[in-house]
């Protein structure tokens, strides 16, 4: 992966930087965040926060929601841009392995990023809740499948 990820929502008013490699990237096939993108299964990097720069040229416009039914039983933030609703950053600070963390959607990142690094480009590390994955999905190659979050 490049060293530095750019990406935004989809009206472009909330923008971001990501800089140094992901610590990984998961596709996740939880109930929530299928709600929550409105597709089938969701594919993010995490990354410590502080490898994170939101440029948000309207202040307030990042909102985030609380989701408290998870199955993880642990409360996760979900920010979305409040002009055009694109899903953007998720934090867990209730569970110390993420209390560090920052999730980036990686549908908000640049598309040439992710296509030029190189050595085939994004692909998923790890695969969690593959018990709630729909059943016409192939199993991607070369990851690890987790049956929750690990
Ligand atoms: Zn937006
Ligand atoms: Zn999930």
């Amino acid at each position: 992966m490049s060293l530095t990820i750019s990406g935004n929502c989809l009206c472009g008013k909330i923008r971001y930087d990501v800089s140094g490699p992901p610590i990984t990237r998961v596709i996740c096939h939880c109930d929530n965040c299928r709600r929550s993108t409105g597709s089938a299964f969701m594919a993010n990097n995490f990354y410590k926060k502080n490898q994170l720069q939101i440029h948000n040229s309207e202040g307030a416009l990042l909102r985030t929601y609380l989701d408290g039914q998870t199955d993880s039983k642990h409360t996760v933030k979900r920010s979305f841009c409040g002009n055009c609703g694109s899903h953007l950053f998720i934090t867990n600070d209730s569970d110390p392995m993420l209390a560090d963390a920052v999730i980036v959607t990686t549908g908000t990142m640049d598309r040439h990023q992710l296509q030029s690094t190189g050595d085939g480009g994004w692909a998923p590390e790890q695969e969690f809740f593959c018990k709630r994955r729909a059943k016409w999905i192939p199993e991607f190659d070369g990851t690890k499948k987790c049956d929750a979050m690990k």
